[in-house]
């Protein structure tokens, strides 16, 4: 079973595009959530999404195009893009939306587990330290945990070492990676707003039978994302930080 593993999509069409056209044939799409929020096109990315078989959590930028989270607690820019979104979607994907679970076990659910956040707080928390990582191993059952919400790709092991919980952190270089023996706390980047550097939309492939995963990257023409932002009325900075992945 070839799996597509995608998160934080954030309304941007043609990343979300260009990453499935990138991924080829798959059997399955598993998405992490943020599906909505900062990008211009929230109905196009949730239609599409639909259009497949898919498990997909809620994030907490769709939460807070439900009106479910306090906006307060976003930046202004999040913010004002959030009420836009608010405004905009559909009754329909308002309601897909609404029935997005807050986690979701894999179809072997003691093997996967699909959170936004955390396995701990699967909406708001970032796994970004050794304190949360350790926290989130102790969190989760599964063995490999996948997860989203920083926007950056990475594999974190755990370790134990002389009784005491480590972890490693690998930021991934594209070549496949087996799973195990250790358990895994895996983020595949985000397909519509990369915060890593790269502008390139990130994505992951898992071969969930021979338990290989493969971080991927792929171009997409953010220009086009851009001037349909600065068209729409969302905030410039929330466009220009596309060109530079930040
Ligand atoms: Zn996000």
């Amino acid at each position: 079973m070839r799996c597509l593993v995608i998160s934080d999509i954030h309304s941007n069409l043609e990343a979300f595009e260009a990453v499935l056209s990138h991924a080829g044939p798959v059997d399955c799409t598993w998405c992490l959530g943020d599906l909505v929020g900062y990008g211009p096109d929230p109905n196009a990315c949730v239609d599409l999404l639909r259009s497949r078989a898919h498990l997909c959590v809620a994030g907490n930028h769709d939460w807070a195009a439900l009106g479910k989270l306090d906006l307060a607690e976003f930046n202004v820019d999040a913010r004002l893009a959030a009420v836009w979104t608010q405004d905009n979607l559909t009754p329909e994907n308002r309601a897909f939306l609404e029935a997005l679970p807050k986690e979701l076990p894999g179809p072997a659910p003691e093997t996967f587990w699909l959170v936004h956040g955390s396995p701990c707080h699967p909406i708001w928390e970032y796994i970004l330290d050794e304190r949360s990582a350790v926290a989130a191993f102790r969190c989760a059952d599964a063995a490999y945990c996948l997860h989203g919400h920083t926007h950056v790709p990475i594999v974190i092991r755990q370790a134990a070492q002389k009784g005491r919980e480590r972890v490693t952190w690998a930021q991934p270089s594209g070549e496949p990676i087996a799973l195990g023996p250790e358990r895994m706390l895996i983020n595949p980047g985000s397909v519509g707003q990369p915060r890593d550097g790269d502008n390139r939309a990130s994505y992951l492939i898992l071969d969930a039978d021979a338990l290989l995963i493969e971080h991927r990257r792929v171009e997409y023409p953010y220009q086009r994302t851009q001037s349909k932002m600065l068209s729409r009325g969302l905030p410039p900075r929330l466009a220009t930080r596309l060109a530079f992945g930040l």
